[in-house]
């Protein structure tokens, strides 16, 4: 077992009123309690909840002062007594679902993201932009020895959500799934995801460059939705039979397409809400819901076993995430690109810098 020098204090980006800014300083490192571990994070991914975090816009308050962060890649360095299955210097994760209260019903049945005592990485909870991050040891993802620490970290969010995603659609291999917002950093991993596990993409989103890229990760077809006359008959002509595609996986922060998946949607298909516009409502006509049989559903992060799986993805070579990577003293920087829409693909911060 290896033994670690931890410092008393530590670089973090801390939130320290709402709207922000992220301020870079000193912080103490905390000690993990008896269930918990304590991870020196190397790398940890961007997401758009950061953003909303900092800016607490979002109906749930987040704690004050925060560390964000939920995409945190790293090596356990320092553990509670009663962690029996992690060892210091095995490389473990810190993502959205921190922990939970593993006695509940929706504990027990493996849906711990429902928990009503979730702890929130980087919400409820501090997160990975720091250099050591607690996490409950039940929780963290166990990343094997030989993923790279910097290209997995998207995995953590970004990853688990989309695989998630693909198994509540209930698509099984050879079924044609369409992907809406295809060209985003969601939708390229949902791409590559959907691929592996044996089913046929159908990617929407706007303009020719994001088409080609979909189509580099193997999209069998892309629709357009800036240039497309008919929508709905285009994604329709896309699936071999003409009826439809079996699941739609909403990625889009818009409303509009949450209303158009029920209507390209096969007969007895699946539409999976992931993308969250702000204040959206969906609609569907009853009628067609009905007779046509169409489940409407959300999906959420993925719980433990998810989170293994979609790493077990990664681990095989089968993902590759796009992503760009800046010292953890730029996140400020980051925040604003997002805000100005200017970021393609994923953001990862090195906390050494
Ligand atoms: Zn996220
Ligand atoms: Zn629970």
């Amino acid at each position: 077992m290896a033994n670690f020098e931890i410092p008393s204090e530590q670089w973090a980006q801390v939130v320290e009123k709402p709207g922000g800014p992220v301020v870079y300083k000193k912080i103490p490192v905390q000690k993990p309690g008896p269930d918990e571990v304590l991870i020196n994070v190397k790398y940890s991914g961007v997401c758009h909840t950061d953003l909303h975090a900092m800016m607490g816009d979002w109906p749930l308050p987040p704690k004050l002062p925060l560390v964000g962060g939920h995409e945190g890649a790293g090596v356990v360095v320092a553990k509670g007594e009663l962690v029996q299955d992690l060892e210091l210097g095995d490389h473990a994760g810190i993502k959205w679902l921190n922990g939970s209260c593993l006695a509940c019903s929706f504990c027990m049945q493996a849906d711990e993201p429902l928990c009503p005592r979730a702890l929130l990485s980087g919400y409820t909870v501090d997160g990975s932009f720091q250099q050591y991050a607690i996490a409950k040891a039940a929780h963290v993802a166990r990343i094997p020895k030989e993923c790279d620490l910097e290209a997995v970290a998207p995995v953590l969010c970004a990853g688990i959500t989309v695989y998630k995603g693909l198994k509540e659609s209930g698509a099984r291999p050879g079924q044609t799934v369409a992907i809406v917002g295809a060209g985003g950093g969601l939708g390229s991993m949902a791409i590559q995801y959907a691929r592996a596990m044996g089913l046929r993409v159908i990617a929407i989103d706007g303009g020719r460059e994001k088409g080609e890229s979909c189509r580099q990760l193997g999209a069998a077809a892309y629709v357009d939705f800036t240039s497309s006359s008919d929508l709905v008959q285009e994604v329709k002509q896309a699936t071999p039979e003409g009826l439809g595609p079996h699941a739609v996986l909403l990625l889009a922060v818009a409303e509009k397409p949450f209303h158009q998946a029920t209507e390209y949607v096969r007969s007895r298909g699946t539409v999976v809400c992931i993308g969250l516009p702000a204040g959206a409502y969906l609609r569907a006509p009853v009628f067609d819901t009905v007779i046509r049989m169409i489940n409407i559903k959300g999906s959420y992060v993925g719980n433990r076993q998810d989170t293994q799986e979609a790493l077990d993805f990664f681990q095989r070579g089968l993902i590759k995430v796009p992503y760009k990577t800046v010292g953890l003293s730029e996140l400020q920087n980051v925040y604003q690109l997002m805000k100005e829409g200017k970021v393609i693909g994923r953001y990862v911060v090195d906390t050494s810098r």
